[in-house]
C-alpha cells in the first residue's frame, strides 16, 4: 500500500506515509468509531485521471460522520481537490482513494467536539477481475439495522466484513455473501449483488444493504439498455435459480458469481446479460463512449 515515498493528505496538509502520526488514544483506534470511503480514479480513454463519482463518495463520507454524530467541516470540493492533490503527488492514475474521517483522543462514549481527516491513495489496476466467483452464504448476517446505522460505512461494521470473508475463503471459496437479520440474501463483505433471471436483474431492496454507489450505476447502465431491475426481499432458494449473479462495487468493479454454496448458474457467463453490464461498467468509468443494446 505505500513505501517510504508515498505521501497522504493529512487535515489540509501533505505529508509522508511513514512520517503522520496518529493518537494511540483515538476514539478510532478503540472502538471502530471512524467512517471512510473507498473511491476509485482511473486513466481515462483521453489519458487523464478521472475520479469515479467524486460527489457521490465524499457525500456518503459526510452522510456516514453525521450519522454517527461525528463532527464534519469539509466541503466535497476541497477533498475532491486533495484527492486529486495527493493522486498527482503519488503519481498515481489508477488508484484506490481511501478517505477515514476519525476521532481525537477520547476513551469514553460521549460525543466529539471536532473530527480528523486523512486520504490515502495506492494503486489499483482496473478490471483484474476477470476469474467468476465461487460464493459461499456466510453463517454470519449483516448488522442488524436496528443495532448500528447500516447505511454508513462506518469502520466498526468491517468486523462483521472481516468474519465472513475469512470464513469463507477457510472454507476453500473465494468470496462471501451474507443474509440479513431476517435470512434474505443481502451483499458481500464489501459490494452489493445482482443476480438475472429471464433477461431481468433482481437486487436486494435499500433497508439492511450499503446503498451502494456501484449498485446506483449498475441501474442507470441497465436503465440505458432497456434491462428492468427489481429491488426485492430476496431468498437463497430463489438465488440457485438465477441465471448468473455478480458481486458489485468500487473495488470490485462487476464482477461475475460462478456458483453459489456449490450450485452453478444455468446460463454461461458469456451468454448472459450480467456481463454486458460489466462491460458497460468498465467502459463508463474510463469515460469511453460505447452504445449497447440488449435484445428483449
Ligand atoms: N456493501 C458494502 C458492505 C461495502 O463495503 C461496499 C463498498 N463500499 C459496497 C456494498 C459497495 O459500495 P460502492 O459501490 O459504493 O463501493
Amino acid at each position: 500500500y505505500y513505501n517510504e515515498n508515498t505521501i497522504l493528505y493529512l487535515n489540509g496538509t501533505y505529508v509522508k506515509a511513514t512520517e503522520a502520526k496518529m493518537d494511540y488514544y483515538s476514539q478510532s483506534l478503540h472502538y471502530g468509531y471512524s467512517v471512510f470511503e473507498g473511491i476509485r480514479s482511473y486513466k481515462t480513454v483521453n489519458g487523464e485521471t478521472s475520479i469515479f463519482k467524486p460527489e457521490e463518495h465524499f457525500t456518503r463520507l459526510k452522510n456516514s460522520a453525521e450519522a454517527l454524530n461525528m463532527p464534519y467541516t469539509w466541503t466535497n470540493q476541497e477533498l475532491i481537490d486533495a484527492s486529486y492533490e495527493v493522486l498527482k503527488r503519488n503519481n498515481l492514475q489508477d488508484a484506490y482513494i481511501r478517505p477515514v474521517v476519525y476521532a481525537p483522543a477520547n476513551m469514553s462514549f460521549v460525543q466529539n467536539t471536532e473530527s480528523f481527516i486523512f486520504i490515502e491513495v495506492w494503486p489499483m489496476l482496473p478490471f483484474l477481475g476477470e476469474k467468476l466467483l465461487r460464493v459461499m452464504t456466510s453463517s454470519f448476517q449483516r448488522p442488524n439495522p436496528k443495532g448500528f446505522k447500516i447505511t454508513a460505512k462506518a469502520a466498526g461494521h468491517y468486523v462483521n466484513s472481516i468474519l465472513a470473508s475469512q470464513e469463507a475463503k477457510a472454507n476453500g471459496f473465494d468470496e462471501a455473501l451474507l443474509t440479513d437479520m431476517l435470512g434474505f440474501v443481502a451483499e458481500g463483505p464489501g459490494a452489493n449483488m445482482f443476480y438475472e433471471k429471464d433477461g431481468a436483474l433482481l437486487t436486494p431492496s435499500l433497508g439492511n444493504i450499503l446503498p451502494g454507489i456501484t449498485r446506483a450505476t449498475v441501474f442507470e447502465i441497465a436503465e440505458e439498455m432497456g434491462i428492468p431491475v427489481t429491488e426485492k426481499q430476496i431468498t437463497s432458494e430463489e438465488l440457485k435459480q438465477a441465471d448468473a449473479a455478480f458481486f458489485c462495487g468500487t473495488a470490485a468493479e462487476v464482477i461475475g458469481w460462478e456458483s453459489i454454496d456449490n450450485v452453478s448458474f444455468k446460463k454461461n457467463w458469456n451468454d448472459t446479460i450480467s456481463k454486458k453490464i460489466k462491460e458497460a461498467y468498465a467502459a463508463r468509468v474510463i469515460e469511453m463512449e460505447i452504445h449497447q443494446t440488449v435484445e428483449a
